[in-house]
Parts: C-alpha cells; structure tokens; sequence
C-alpha cells in the first residue's frame, strides 16, 4: 500500500460495468456534477488540511452535488475583481525543501491561484460551510453557480474519473476506518497545473506535483513528498494493512497469446468489517469475476485503463466489496477470474512478457507461497519458478504445475520456444533457457543499399535489389553461448552464495526478454535477448553491460530483492546498488580489478555529464528520492545516479572497512534483514557496525549526508612536503576541495609508500584518511622512513572529479 501511486491521471473513457454499492458510488463519483443551488461569493475562507493550507480570499466556491450524503468535491473560482487565493506548503525538512526548490526555484510553496479543484471525504464540506457566518458579504449566488457550473462540470469530470476508486474506496469503508483523503488540482499563473495530495494510506500522505512533458514524453514530477507533521507516530487511521498469502493460481495463454487465469488467495486485515479492498493488477488484465469465501463480490476496475500493446507492465487498481464485511484476523479465501494480453509477439517465436511481477492479483511483494498451474500450447515452453510437480500433455495442450518450495516475494513466468542448458553445482540447479531463433529487431541489417544504376525496364518491373549489392550477414546462433551462460550463472551463484549465503531458491531459470534490459526475480531471471548473443571480447562498457553485467547483477538480485527487499521507494536504491556492486566484485574476481576501474570510472563520467541546466546529472537530486529523479528535469538520472552514484556508495564503503568487514558486513546484512525490509537507515547502522575501530565519522552520519542524502562530487587536490625531524620524518600535506557546496566534507584516503627495508622487507603501504573541507586542510603524519611515493586515493577511494 505504501507504494501506491498518487497521481491523477487526466485520461477517461467509458467502459460497461456491472451493478452493485461500489460500482454505483464509483459511477456516481465519476458522474458528479456541481450544484448551482451550491455556489458562493465567499471572502477570507480558509481550508487546512495538516501541512497543506489555502486561503481562499476573494472569490466564488462551489460544491458538487452530495454523494453518500454530502458534497465530495468543491471549486475554488478567483475570476472576480480583486480576486486572489494562496496555496502554502512548507515541506518539513531540508530534503524535501530542496527537492521542492529544484522544481519551483524556491524551498516553500507559496503560490497564488486562479482556480482550485477540492476533492475530499474528510470533513472539509462541514469546515467550509461553516465560515459563511462570518463574513455578511458571505452570500449564496446561485445565479453565478450556473455559469460556474457550466465551465467547471468538464474539469470536475475529467478529474473525478481518476480519483472515482480512491475516493469509493474511503466512502465505503467510512465506518470502520476514517475517511480522510484530500487532492487538489491548482490552477495558477506562475506554473499552470499542479496537484497536492494528502493520502492518508501512504506513510508519506502529503505530496505535490505536476504532470510535464519534455520532448515527447510525459512526466509527473514529484516536486515534494512527506508525512504530515501531526502524524509522527502515524495518522489516526494509519495505511491499510491487507495480507496476502498462499497463492494458487490456475493459468491459461492461448496460442493467441491471452492470458486467462484464476488466482486463489488468502486474505487477512487486522481491521475488523472492511467492506471494501484494493488491490493491483497488470492494465491489460480484465478481471471477469471475483468470489470471497465462496460468494460472488463485486468488483469495479478503473475506468481509463487502456489494455493490449506493450503498456510497460503498470499495474492499475481496482476494487473488491464482499458480500460480507471482512472480520479481523481471519483468513479470507479471495478467487479472482481475468484474462489479458499480458504476452506480446516479438517475431518468429519470441515473446515478451509484459505483466511479470502483476499478472495476479497482488499489492505489492508479499513473502508468501505459491502453487503454479499452466496450460499452454504444446510447442511452447512456459517456465516459471518451483519444482515440478506435474507436467504432462493432452492433445495440443500441455499443463505444468510447480511450486516453489520455499515463500517467495514474486513470482514470474515466461514462454518460448527454448533450448536448454543445465548446470547443477554446490546444491543449486541453473537452467538457462534460449530461443531457438533471434527477434527481427537483432538481426544483423544489411547496410544501406549502394545507389542503383538507373537501369530503366529493372526498376520498372519493381525488382528486388540484387544480392550482391550487400555482403553476406554474420551468423547469429543465439543458442552459441547457452552452455557457456549456464556455467558462467552457476559461477556467479557459487561465488556469491559463498559470500552471502544460499540464494533464494534452490534453483535458478535463466530466460530470455527482448529488449535492453533484464530483471531479476526469485528462481527466474528475464535476461536480455541482447545478452544471449554476447560479445567476444567485451571492452567498451556497452558491451561489457550486455555481455557480463546484466546477466551478473540479475542474479545478484537473488539475494538483494529476492530475499531482503527495500522497505519504500526511498530505499529501493539498496538493492539495485548491491546487485549491481556484487555484480562487480565478480566481475573483479574473474576479470580483475581493472574492469570494476573501468565500470566505476564510466558510471563517474555519467555522473559528471552536464544537464541542460549546466550542471552535472548528480546534481538532479540525491539518490533516496528514487523513482522520483526519473523526472523532467533530467530524465537519465534515476539510472545514473540509482546504478552509477549506488555502486560507488557501495565501494567507498568498502574501501573505509576493508575486504574483510566489507563481506562480513553484507552477509550480516542477509542475516539480519534476509526475509523482511531493509531502509537506507537500517544501513547506515548496520555498515558503521562494521568499521574499523577508531574510524572518523564512527556512525557514518556525515558520509550518508554527503552522498547518499545529498548530491555534489567534489575536486580534490594533494600538495605535500616531507622533512627530516632527527631519525624520523615528517610528511606534511593540504589537502584542498573544490566544486562541491558548503558543508560537504569529503573524506579521502592519502596512499604512502614506504621504500623497502633493509632486511628485504615488501615496500610498506600507510593510509590516511583525510577530511577535505571548505577551506583547505592541513595535515601531518610521522613516517619512519621517506616516503618512496605519496598518492591521493589511488584506488577510487572516493568519488570525484
Ligand atoms: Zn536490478
């Protein structure tokens, strides 16, 4: 639940619904309309909801007709002589302040408004009507409430068919949980459109953004996101807890490729009579049916979902109301029937699978069982995790049923015609599965035609270029490197199980994806077709992604994703930064230090590439604001910074603890958090558990400010001179930093070699750590010998320029 989304989507279309009290009020919401008998000329009002504040000064209000009761929405209107209105919201920390300000220009809200769109279930109706008394200009002008209405009843509907579920959703459970939901869409001068919301079922529930596009392509920028300040210790309600256990899901793909299920599932809330629950699915699944404990339920889906072609996988919300209120503590038995195109053809028997972690049912990653039964055509594959436990074939159909022995997270499937490799080694079984054939889209192209001589009659007759204008195309065998991944896979398992412990699973299936990128799930990968073909001798990072790192770091996920997972948005950088740094320890393990150098200087270069703004890509935002730097301002960054900044947190880590720590420390980690959440905070103390005794910054409290709850990569400089002081020596240096903000405080290692001893003793290595500053610092270190060599962090002991 924490991680549902908030925004408003502006998008509508009508679809047939069945009958019942959710369907009704979600219909009624989106058919809502404003009530002309409703409307006044209103002076100095005020409407607080926590943190968010608007003063409606001069100008019309008008409520929406009462659904369930009362109105559900109101409109704001300063389109009067004089008229003005304010919107203020003042994030509550120095993150959020600076988040809002590299959208805004400024670190507090304060805006004037035009117009404002009021959607609520709280009490805000009886807070406004309220203030009429007091003011005598305060009248009704229900003359006024007609044109009003007129213009206005567009953009309510418009809104109110993105927010129908949400807001049915509190309405209906009104009775044992406060309603308490809160949005606003902001008409202003200075930044048009905005939203604010308070969402009491998220832990953060305030937020405000705006829907941008940057060529081409459309964003919602979070501009800022917290938990209201009443609500330290949560909000009276608190999110909704719904679990979700024992997965059993019956599953059919046709050979058209659609997708028909039935899911079983377990349901427990501790609130006792929810009437109404929410849950996620694929957008390109139709629910058909839903049944709780044995009776039909209703259910009502979103009404804009727009189904089929490649929607990249989003999951949409929809609601299920039981016969019956669920009683608290008690296992509800929740069947649900859909169907959807959740596989897409990608040519000569190549599928891609759109829905791979949504195509049941679900709200979110839940550790918990599954039972998986699939029927599909017999000259297809269909691969999903677990052993199994029957597979047989009838006719054109053949049925697979596997259980993973163990609860999982997720699970995933994916289908093909395969080829296989199989690896068992130190108790776990890979499988890595091929297409037999390669997706047009990699085939090798012909390059561009040499211009014909203009031959009149051959042109005439429309014939086909001759061959011989383009050269033979290179063989591509994507089965070449089958038994060569499978063994490379098993490696990797084998080197990182002995390092943190057993994988998820047993057993690991390594499958196929069109596209550039793969993803890791429990027992089943979904690897870049790109990766199949591989790249003899890899060199240029490109190819090193494709050809090594992908397929390592999506392994890795079998233990960061699969076993520990983030606790919230805010800490999902965790897991892809230890996948992908333990990517790189294998890599540096079979490769050699030199590749991991190279990875780390390519991901420094990312970082430092300029913006439009001029400044560098780290400067977007800092890496805990997630999901959320995949915004208009600088779209690559979520990549850059959650992969590229999230590998290099990792190594200056190990490189402050040493190897030994440093591994000890990321098996603790699986230890202490291997089956639940983890958050960047748990981290933070957990790693400075595993410094080195007497270290500087003991809590690692100023390197998370620096660079993990805060951006810049500073310039640094070395200057030294050593003198004779009697026997010994005396090497004295400054150490000067530069192009980072005030305050950062960047801690690097100063690397001294000592020449060999008399006895013939191997050179001596001294490292000091120094803190760099806003004013360059000096430091000294008594040495028994001069130095033969004196180097500022020879080995990426700290990110810069
Ligand atoms: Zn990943």
């Amino acid at each position: 639940m924490a991680r549902r989304r908030l925004f408003l989507t502006l998008v509508a279309v009508s679809l047939p619904m069945a009958a019942g009290p959710a369907t009704d009020l979600a219909r009624a919401i989106r058919e809502n309309s404003l009530d002309s008998e409703a409307c006044y000329r209103i002076r100095d009002f005020t409407l607080f909801k926590e943190d968010i504040r608007f003063y409606l000064t001069d100008g019309y209000l008008i409520f929406s007709k009462p659904i369930a009761g009362r109105p559900v929405a109101a409109i704001f209107s300063a389109d009067v002589e004089n008229g003005s209105g304010e919107v203020i919201l003042r994030p509550p920390n120095f993150a959020e302040r600076r988040a809002l300000a590299s959208y805004i220009g400024r670190p507090n809200l304060d805006e004037g408004l035009q117009a404002a769109v009021f959607f609520f279930t709280g009490d805000q109706y009886q807070s406004l009507i309220q203030q009429i008394p007091n003011n005598p200009t305060n009248r009704r002008v229900p003359e006024m409430g007609a044109l009003l209405a007129e213009k206005w009843n567009p953009v309510l509907h418009n809104l109110s068919g993105s927010l129908d579920l949400r807001l049915s959703l509190d309405l209906l459970n009104g009775p044992v949980r406060q309603a308490d939901f809160f949005a606003a869409a902001i008409q202003s001068t200075r930044w048009n459109n905005f939203n604010i919301f308070f969402d009491p079922d998220n832990v953060d529930q305030i937020a405000a953004g705006q829907f941008t596009t940057r060529k081409g392509r459309t964003f919602f920028d979070v501009w800022t996101h917290f938990a209201a300040r009443s609500a330290k210790g949560g909000v009276a309600s608190g999110p909704l807890r719904i679990d979700l256990s024992d997965y059993r899901i019956s599953a059919t793909v046709e050979p058209s490729l659609n997708l028909t299920a039935v899911t079983k599932v377990k349901v427990k809330t501790a609130i006792d009579g929810l009437r109404v629950l929410p849950f996620d699915i694929a957008r390109e699944m139709a629910i058909s049916e839903v049944t709780v404990d044995g009776m039909p339920a209703e259910f009502v889906e979103r009404e804009n979902t727009v189904r089929g072609g490649i929607t990249r996988g989003e999951s949409s919300f929809f609601l299920v109301m039981p016969a019956a209120p669920l009683r608290a503590g008690v296992e509800h038995e929740f069947e649900f029937h859909y169907s959807g195109k959740a596989i897409v053809d990608a040519g000569d028997r190549v599928f891609y699978v759109t829905a791979r972690g949504n195509w049941y049912p679900n709200l979110g990653p839940q550790l918990t069982t599954f039972d998986l039964t699939f029927r599909y055509p017999r000259d297809l594959e269909l691969v999903t995790p677990g052993e199994v436990l029957e597979d047989r074939t009838e006719g054109e159909w053949r049925t697979t049923r596997r259980r993973p022995n163990g609860p999982i997270r997720m699970a995933g499937f994916n289908l093909g015609d395969y080829a296989h490799a199989r690896v068992s080694r130190g108790g776990v079984v890979v499988d890595v599965c091929g297409n037999r054939t390669v997706e047009s889209a990699l085939r090798p192209r012909p390059p561009l035609p040499m211009p014909l001589p203009q031959t009149g009659p051959r042109r005439g007759r429309g014939a086909p270029l001759p061959d011989t204008l383009s050269p033979p195309l290179p063989l591509v065998d994507p089965l070449a490197r089958l038994e060569r991944l499978a063994s490379d896979i098993a490696g990797m398992l084998e080197f990182m199980g002995s390092k943190f412990g057993p994988p998820a699973l047993p057993y690991l299936t390594v499958s196929p994806i069109p596209g550039n990128f793969g993803q890791g799930y429990p027992g089943l990968i979904y690897l870049s077709t790109r990766s199949y073909l591989g790249y003899a001798g890899a060199s240029r990072p490109q190819e090193v992604f494709f050809d090594e790192l992908l397929e390592v770091h999506e392994t890795a996920h079998q233990w960061w994703g699969a076993q520990v997972t983030s606790a919230g948005y805010r800490d999902d950088w965790l897991m892809e930064a230890l996948a992908n740094y333990s990517a790189l320890l294998y890599l540096e393990k079979t490769k050699g230090r030199r590749v991991l150098d190279a990875m780390l200087e390519e991901y420094r270069l990312e970082l430092l590439t300029r913006s439009e703004n001029g400044e560098p890509i780290d400067a977007a935002g800092p890496i805990v604001l997630g999901s959320r730097l995949e915004s208009s301002l600088e779209p690559r960054a979520w990549r850059a910074v959650t992969y590229g900044k999230g590998s290099w947190i990792i190594h200056m880590l190990r490189l402050r603890m040493g190897d030994e720590r440093f591994f000890s420390m990321l098996a603790e980690l699986l230890k202490r958090y291997g089956r639940g959440e983890i958050t960047t905070g748990d981290f933070r103390t957990l790693a400075s558990e595993f410094l080195p005794p007497r270290s500087d910054d003991p809590k690692l409290e100023a390197f998370f400010d620096q660079w993990v709850y805060g951006t810049g990569i500073p310039a640094l400089k070395l200057t030294y001179t050593v003198k004779a002081k009697g026997m010994r020596w005396a090497l004295e240096g400054t150490l000067t930093q530069s192009e980072v903000p005030a305050g950062f405080e960047a801690l690097a290692p100063v690397e001294i070699q000592l020449p060999r001893g008399r006895d013939g003793t191997q050179p001596r290595l001294i490292t000091k750590w120094v803190r760099a500053s806003d004013e360059p610092v000096t430091f000294t270190v008594d040495l028994p010998q001069a130095p033969a060599k004196v180097t500022l962090d020879p080995h990426n002991g700290v990110l810069r320029r």
